[in-house]
C-alpha cells in the first residue's frame, strides 16, 4: 500500500511544502514578470515544465475574480483561459456567486517558490470553495475557510454553493481531473453516484478550502506530457475512496504532519527548452 501512496504522490505532485534553503532557481522563475511571445505551448509535465506564449487571465470578468494577484500566478495556456472564461459565463448564467480564481501558473510557468509542486505548465488552476458575492476590498486577503474536518468529514459550512461549483467545474471535456478533499468525493459518491463527471473527482490531501482543476494537454502542445485519462466507467467510490478512511491513511497523515521542515524542497529537472524560455527577453 505504501507503494500506492508514493505513486499517487507522484501523480498529483500537489502536496504543499515550505522548506528551507531553496535552490536559487526557484527565485529566477518567480521573478519573471512577463510571458514569452512564442506560440502557446505547454512543455513537460505538470510537476516539471514551463510554458511558451502564456496568456494572462483578465483580473475579473463575468462570473470570476482573480485573488492573490500580487503573486502573478494568473498565466496559463489558452486552453486554460478558454476553460475559465467559459466556466465564469456558466456561473453568471446560473446566477451563482463569482468564483475566486487562485493560482494558475507564473508568466512562463516553472516551479513555484512556495506551495504546490505542480501548476508548472499553465494547465492547473486552484479555485476557492468560497465564492464571492462582490469584488473584495483586498485581493490578497480574501477569506478561504476550510469546509472539511481532517480530510474525512464535511463541516457545517459546506452547502449548495460549494457543490454547484464542483459540479459545474467538472463538466468540461477539457478537464483531466479535479483534486478535492476525500470528504468532498464522499459527498458526491452518496448524493450523485451516477453523475457522468464523478470519475474525474479525485480525493487528495489538503484541498479542503479550494479545488484544483487539471486540464488535459492541448493537442497543439506536442511536448506536453499528459497525465493518463481516468476511466469514465469507474467512479472510484469504493476501495479507492475507502483508503482515505483507513488506519494506513491516518498513519501517512501523521507522518506528514510530523515531518521536520528542514529538508530543502528540491528543484525539478525541467525540459531543456525551458532554460531558453526562462532567459528570453
Ligand atoms: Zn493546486
Amino acid at each position: 500500500m505504501k507503494r500506492i501512496f508514493i505513486l499517487v504522490l507522484f501523480i498529483c505532485g500537489c502536496v504543499s511544502q515550505t522548506k528551507k534553503e531553496l535552490s536559487p532557481e526557484f527565485e529566477k522563475w518567480a521573478a519573471i514578470k512577463s510571458p514569452t511571445l512564442g506560440e502557446p505551448a505547454s512543455i513537460g509535465t505538470y510537476q516539471a515544465g514551463c510554458i511558451d506564449g502564456a496568456q494572462s487571465l483578465p483580473l475579473e470578468g463575468p462570473g470570476f475574480y482573480v485573488v492573490n494577484r500580487q503573486r502573478l500566478r494568473y498565466f496559463g495556456h489558452p486552453s486554460m483561459m478558454a476553460y475559465l472564461l467559459d466556466l465564469g459565463q456558466k456561473i453568471k448564467q446560473k446566477k451563482y456567486p463569482m468564483m475566486a480564481v487562485e493560482d494558475i501558473s507564473y508568466p512562463r510557468g516553472g516551479p513555484f517558490l512556495t506551495g504546490h509542486n505542480s501548476h508548472q505548465i499553465g494547465l492547473d488552476v486552484d479555485i476557492s470553495l468560497t465564492p464571492l458575492k462582490s469584488a473584495p476590498q483586498d485581493d490578497a486577503n480574501v477569506p478561504a475557510p476550510s469546509y472539511v474536518r481532517e480530510r474525512k468529514e464535511l463541516l457545517t459550512n459546506w452547502g449548495k454553493e460549494q457543490a454547484q461549483l464542483v459540479e459545474l467545474a467538472a463538466q468540461s471535456d477539457l478537464v483531466n481531473r479535479i483534486f478535492v478533499a476525500p470528504a468532498i468525493k464522499k459527498f458526491f459518491c452518496s448524493t450523485q453516484p451516477t453523475a457522468p463527471w464523478l470519475y474525474k473527482i479525485r480525493p487528495w490531501w489538503g484541498h479542503d478550502d479550494h479545488i484544483h482543476v487539471r486540464l488535459n494537454c492541448p493537442a497543439s502542445s506536442p511536448e506536453c506530457v499528459n497525465q493518463p485519462a481516468l476511466d469514465p466507467a469507474e467512479n472510484n467510490c469504493g476501495a479507492q475512496l475507502d483508503w482515505w478512511y483507513s488506519a494506513e491513511a491516518d498513519a501517512e497523515a501523521k507522518k506528514m504532519a510530523d515531518e521536520p521542515a528542514t529538508v530543502p524542497k528540491s528543484f525539478p529537472v525541467l525540459p531543456a527548452k525551458c532554460e531558453n524560455i526562462k532567459v528570453q527577453k
